[in-house]
C-alpha cells in the first residue's frame, strides 16, 4: 500500500506541540488586548496582486517563494505568504478607517506559505503572530508597539532576546540612498550573486537584505542609509530612541538593518536572540513602519505601523530555554472502576464532572486496576477517583492525589467539590 507523507517543509501538530502553539496563541494574544488591538481573520489566499503591489515584485517573498496558482475561473490566486498586505486589503475595503479613527489595531494569529527551502526554523508552512496599527504617524505609537513585542517575549518566559533597531528613512531618503549604493556596488558587482546583480538595477537596497551574501564584505562595508536620511527622518528616529531608553528593552541600533519587505518606511525592527549557540542571531520576527502603503493603494493617506513573528522560531526558543512553565499536559481526573458497575457509575461521574469544566478520562473497557493504571501513564492526571464494590456500598469514593501519592475517601456528593477545590489550590483550574 502506498504510504502518504506532508509535503516538504509542512508539519504535523499533534501531542505536545499543538499545546506549544495554542499557548503561544494565547499568551500572545491576552497579551495584545491589553494594548487595545482586536483580533482579525483574513483568507488563506487573495488575488496575486494584493502580495505583488505590497510587498514588493523585487522582495525574495514575491519573486520566489510564493504559492501561486490559477483557479478554475483563470485567476491568479496566491496563498498568503505574509499578513501586512493582506490586513491591509481588508482595512481598506471594510472602511475600517471610517468608524475606528484615529487607531485601528488589529492582531492575527495563523498559518502563512513560502516556496523557500526548508531548513531549521524555515518551513513551506509556518505561522506568524502579528500586528498592524493604522492612522497615525508617531514615535511614542512606533515605542508602544515594540513594547507591546517584548512584552508578550517576556510573558513567554523567552529569556536573551534583543531588539535590533534602524531607520531606512522616507521615499526622498530612499531615493538618495539608492544612488549612492548603485554607484558603490557597481564596481563590486561580478563578485556578488546573480540576483544581486539583478537587483543592482531594480532595486539596489535589496542586497543588503541578500541571504546569500549576508557575509560578504562588501556588503557591510556599503554606504550606511544614515547618511542620507532627511533632518524629518533623523529627528523622527530620535525620538524612537528616546521613549525606548525609558524602558529597560536590551537594543543595539543597527545600521544595515533594511529588512526584505517593500513597503517599509522610517523605523524598522527586528527581535534577535542572543546564545552561545547555534541560536544565535536568530531573528523571531520583525516589523517596521509603512508610511505609504495605504497610500499606494488606495486614495487615502494613512500611515501604519506593525510586525511579525515566527511561530515555530518562537516555540524552538522556548523548547530550548525550557520555557513551558505552564503548559498544562496531564487532564484532571481519570476514574477507575473495578467491575462492570463500578465503571458505569465512573461513567456517570465523568460526565458530571465534565459539565463543570473538568477534564476527565477513563478506560471503557477493562476493569482490572493494573491495565487501568496504564491509562493514568499515559495521560499524567492530577487526581485518580477508584471505585469498588465497596465504595459502591459506602457512597465513599477513593481520590488520589497524585502529586503527593497520598488517598483519601471522599464521599460521592462532595467528590465536584473536593476536586474543584484542590484544583484551584493547584493553579489548574
Ligand atoms: P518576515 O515576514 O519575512 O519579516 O518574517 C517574520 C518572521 O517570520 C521571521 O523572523 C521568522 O521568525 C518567521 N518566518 C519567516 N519565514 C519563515 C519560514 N519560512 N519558516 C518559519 N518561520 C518563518
Amino acid at each position: 500500500m502506498k504510504e502518504y507523507q506532508k509535503i516538504k517543509g509542512t508539519q504535523d501538530f499533534f501531542g505536545d506541540a499543538i499545546l506549544k502553539l495554542r499557548y503561544i496563541e494565547n499568551i500572545a494574544s491576552s497579551t495584545i488586548k491589553h494594548f487595545g488591538f482586536q483580533e482579525i481573520q483574513t483568507p488563506i489566499f487573495e488575488n496575486t496582486d494584493v502580495f505583488i503591489k505590497n510587498v514588493g515584485e523585487e522582495s525574495d517573498v514575491v519573486s520566489k517563494e510564493m504559492y501561486t496558482f490559477k483557479d478554475k475561473s483563470d485567476r491568479s490566486i496566491t496563498l498568503r505568504p505574509e499578513g501586512t498586505a493582506a490586513v491591509a486589503r481588508s482595512y481598506l475595503e471594510n472602511k475600517m478607517y471610517a468608524n475606528s479613527l484615529p487607531l485601528t489595531k488589529l492582531f492575527y494569529f495563523g498559518p502563512m506559505f513560502r516556496y523557500e527551502r526548508p531548513q531549521t526554523g524555515r518551513y513551506r508552512e509556518f505561522h506568524q503572530f502579528g500586528v498592524e496599527v493604522y492612522g497615525e504617524s508617531s514615535p511614542m505609537l512606533d515605542c508602544d508597539v515594540i513594547l507591546s513585542a517584548y512584552t508578550i517575549f517576556s510573558k513567554l518566559g523567552i529569556q536573551n532576546i534583543k531588539l535590533k533597531i534602524n531607520s531606512i528613512g522616507n521615499q526622498m531618503s530612499r531615493n538618495h540612498y539608492s544612488q549612492a549604493l548603485k554607484d558603490y556596488f557597481q564596481d563590486h558587482i561580478h563578485e556578488m550573486c546573480t540576483d544581486c546583480q539583478r537587483r543592482l538595477n531594480t532595486n539596489p537596497m535589496r542586497i543588503l537584505d541578500c541571504k546569500a551574501d549576508k557575509d560578504n564584505p562588501i556588503l557591510k562595508n556599503a554606504p550606511k542609509i544614515h547618511d542620507y536620511l532627511t533632518d524629518e527622518s533623523k529627528s523622527y528616529f530620535d525620538e524612537v530612541i528616546h521613549y525606548l531608553n525609558q524602558f529597560s528593552i536590551p537594543y543595539e541600533i543597527d545600521l544595515n538593518l533594511v529588512r526584505g519587505l517593500d513597503y517599509y518606511t522610517d523605523t524598522v525592527f527586528e527581535f534577535i536572540i542572543e546564545s552561545d549557540d547555534e541560536l544565535n542571531g536568530l531573528a523571531m520576527g520583525g516589523g517596521g513602519k509603512y508610511s505609504d502603503m495605504i497610500k499606494s493603494m488606495s486614495d487615502r493617506d494613512i500611515p501604519g505601523i506593525g510586525y511579525a513573528f515566527g511561530v515555530e522560531r518562537i516555540l524552538a526558543i522556548m523548547d530550548k530555554q525550557n520555557a513551558w512553565k505552564e503548559l498544562n499536559k496531564g487532564v484532571d481526573v481519570v476514574i477507575i472502576g473495578l467491575d462492570e458497575e463500578s465503571k458505569l457509575c465512573g461513567f456517570h461521574l465523568m460526565q458530571e464532572l465534565r459539565t463543570e469544566n473538568l477534564t476527565v478520562e477513563m478506560d471503557y473497557k477493562n476493569t482490572s486496576m493494573k491495565s487501568q493504571f496504564k491509562l493514568c501513564d499515559k495521560l499524567h492526571p492530577s487526581y485518580i477517583v477508584i471505585i469498588g464494590e465497596e465504595e459502591r456500598k459506602t457512597n465513599i469514593y477513593q481520590v488520589k492525589d497524585t502529586s503527593t501519592k497520598t488517598q483519601i475517601g471522599i464521599s460521592r456528593n462532595e467528590i465536584l467539590t473536593y476536586l474543584h477545590t484542590q484544583l484551584s489550590i493547584k493553579g489548574g483550574n
